[in-house]
């Protein structure tokens, strides 16, 4: 094959869902190489940066102040008519608890797949597979001016939303356009105070704010905030539509008057079913490349996370083993099923009914929300109190709640 470089895992992407497979990979004894195309692990952001606590624990993640921006006491949920509940951010969901510094984030990830025996290398971008009898056995890599090929036991796609590693496999990948959500966002400063700004992460409902989406508020200091949309495709006749309604909504708001762009950003996230199938001969998609995303939230790197944890974990015990099959893969594609699969697709379900409601039910969840005491705030217990006062609304998908 003339290759440069053997290793047992390659895993192309260097964000949050290629950083724990590396660094579970390495741990258990795979020779793993982490591959990023950037100069830059974790920059620029492109991420709201929300994310729950309990995922960290989850995942092993060592807690560090240098990677958290504001740390918020919970949930604000806002429905169309300005009325609102709010939730502790231990019941909040999977964005609501840390609002995080990303760029360093994806860096101290990086570091610990390092730290667990994985080499890492940057500005260095996966241009193809490598294959031999059915089964994927490398990579090529272009970094800098130089293309070569990289053996492996396996390679991992772990290159986010806009993943070419899935469709090289020959993995179906492809997007619906009412299951992708284009985003816009403004990291926003000289944010005037409010009782709640800046200690919860808020979410703004409704069909004049965001069609099929929401609009939401993430501190990251006492005057400064991620302030981003989301609208599904299918309700975007043209690309600066998204622009028009997130600056009509800022202009209502009377905290941003005095506000100052620090940076823009927008992007895709995948708001769809969980795919068929994640893995092939010395193939595993991990993260957004495998539409783990909360099909509700827009939320991807708690789900990333875990789902690398199981990946590497499976990867070590191939290497021992030295069978990379798609057989072998299937301890992953089980494992993380397990954890994500049923949650995907419930909420896969509760957004396409979400993206037809009126604003005036919108007004009659919030309100019933903020009547129904919940214990924790995901969207299956969400379900649950609609359920019971407006059982018409949840109809289409009664089994899965
Ligand atoms: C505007 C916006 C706001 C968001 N807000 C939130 C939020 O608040 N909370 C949340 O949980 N999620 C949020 N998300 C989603 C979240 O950003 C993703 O789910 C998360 O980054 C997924 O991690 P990942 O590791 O799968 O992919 P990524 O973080 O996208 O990492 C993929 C990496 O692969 C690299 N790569 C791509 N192709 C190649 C190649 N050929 N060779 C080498 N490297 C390659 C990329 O450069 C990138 O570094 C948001 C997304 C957007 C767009």
């Amino acid at each position: 094959m003339g290759s440069v470089e053997r290793y047992d895992v390659v895993v192309v992407g260097a964000g949050p869902a290629g950083s724990l497979t590396a660094r579970y990979a390495a741990a258990g004894g795979a020779r793993t190489l982490l591959i990023e195309k950037r100069q830059e692990i974790g920059s620029p952001v492109r991420c709201g940066e929300g994310i729950a606590r309990h995922f960290l624990d989850e995942c092993d993640i060592r807690f560090d102040t240098k990677w958290v921006a504001q740390e918020v006491s919970g949930a604000k949920v806002v429905s169309p008519n300005g009325s609102f509940f709010k939730i502790d951010e231990r019941y909040a969901g999977n964005e609501v608890g840390l609002v995080l510094e990303r760029d360093a984030f994806d860096k101290a990830l990086a570091k610990d797949a390092a730290k667990a025996g994985a080499d890492i290398w940057v500005k260095a971008t996966a241009v193809g597979l490598l294959r031999e009898d059915g089964m994927v056995k490398g990579v090529r890599v272009k970094r800098l001016d130089e293309e070569f090929n990289i053996a492996a036991g396996a390679v991992v796609g772990a290159d986010g939303f806009e993943s070419q590693v899935g469709r090289w496999a020959g993995i179906k990948t492809l997007l619906k356009a009412g299951d992708i959500t284009g985003t816009l966002q403004y990291r926003l400063t000289n944010i005037d105070p409010d009782p709640d700004f800046p200690r919860y992460c808020e979410f703004y409902l409704g069909n004049e704010v965001a069609p099929a989406g929401y609009v939401w508020v993430f501190p990251k200091d006492e005057s400064t905030a991620n302030v981003g949309i989301g609208v599904s495709l299918t309700r975007l006749r043209n690309k600066m539509d998204i622009k028009v309604y997130l600056d009509r909504w800022i202009a209502k708001d009377p905290r941003f008057k005095r506000a100052q762009f620090l940076d823009m950003v927008t992007g895709g996230v995948s708001t769809s079913p969980p795919l068929p199938e994640t893995t092939g001969n010395g193939i595993a998609l991990v993260g957004d490349a495998a539409r783990m995303i909360d099909p509700i939230t827009g939320g991807g790197i708690g789900n990333g996370c875990r789902a690398g944890r199981i990946l590497g974990e499976v990867l070590a015990r191939c290497t021992e083993t030295g069978d990379f099959s798609k057989a072998a893969l299937q301890t992953y594609e089980k494992g993380w099923r397990a954890v994500l699969e049923e949650q995907l697709w419930r909420n896969w379900m509760a957004k396409n009914k979400l993206c037809t409601l009126t604003d005036e039910t919108f007004d009659k969840i919030i309100d019933t929300l903020q009547h129904a005491n919940l214990a924790k705030l995901s969207v299956h217990r969400i379900l649950l109190a609609i359920k019971e006062r407006h059982p018409e609304l949840v109809k289409e998908f009664e089994d899965l709640i």
